[in-house]
């Protein structure tokens, strides 16, 4: 393996839940020290970069909030370019809401003046949240946008239903369609990281334990890909998908033989 920048996933990747996978601390150490750039990417939108940075260094492994780039951080970067000062209605937990407003959006009191309905993981989601939402789109014509496609969040011993069925929710009863998914496997995603790292993609070697995210990003963007077994994955899936990860790891540990 030759790369200068390590680009990895944190949920069954790096840690599930509260608890870091063995050897991932290690891996990354080394490879910091042989002058590798790491990255943390994340789809979740639940948190704030600084949040996951402060995760991160509790379980073992420093990280600044600059190394982390997840869902919530470029969605709002997407909507400030996309439609700035945007009412919203935003399907999300309130770190993700507080980001927003630091970035000048206002909160829609109506479906009427809903200008973008924006979907992400939320475990505090009813049905009131879902109803605006089906109105802002069918009344007002308000866009779709979500920050990631993740279907269910692998957690410690659990699974967590995520925006993706959300998504499949709104777009059944709505009848339209989400404008975009800025989160992996998007290129929106592969943009924020390669602005950071400051190498070509062909240097990254993207970690992650989704074929269908993780490594789909990767391999579009022209990346190194190693897929990880420790989360969604298993290693019938792997060998079944259209995707083929460079690497199939049973843990992210095994990079240290790698590197
Ligand atoms: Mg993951």
């Amino acid at each position: 393996m030759n790369f200068k920048a390590f680009i990895f996933d944190l949920d069954g990747t790096i840690y599930l839940g509260e608890r870091l996978i063995r050897g991932a601390d290690e891996v990354v150490q080394k490879l910091r020290d042989g002058g590798g750039r790491v990255v943390f990417l994340s789809n979740k939108p639940l948190d704030t970069r600084e949040a996951y940075a402060a995760k991160l260094a509790r379980l073992g492994i420093p990280a600044a909030p600059e190394d982390v780039i997840n869902s919530s951080f470029v969605a709002t970067r997407y909507l400030l370019g996309r439609m700035p000062g945007a009412r919203l209605h935003v399907i999300g937990e309130p770190p993700f809401l507080e980001e927003l407003r630091r970035a000048g959006f206002a909160t829609a009191r109506t479906p009427e003046e809903t200008d973008a309905v924006v979907i992400a993981f939320d475990r505090t989601l009813d049905y009131g949240k879902l109803h605006f939402a089906h109105l802002a789109v069918r009344r007002r014509g308000a866009v779709m946008i979500a920050t990631n496609p993740d279907a269910f969040c692998p957690a410690d011993d659990d699974e967590l239903p995520d925006a993706g069925g959300t998504i499949a929710l709104l777009e059944a009863t709505t009848g339209r369609r989400v404008e975009v998914v800025v989160g992996k496997p998007s290129p929106i995603m592969t943009e924020a990281i390669l602005n950071h790292v400051a190498v070509p993609a062909s240097a990254c070697l993207m970690v992650g334990d989704r074929v269908e995210t993780d490594i789909r990003m990767g391999h579009d963007a022209g990346m190194g890909t190693a897929l990880v077994l420790t989360g969604a994955t298993t290693r019938e899936q792997a060998g079944a998908s259209d995707v083929r990860a460079d690497y199939v790891l049973e843990s992210v540990r095994d990079l240290l033989h790698k590197i």
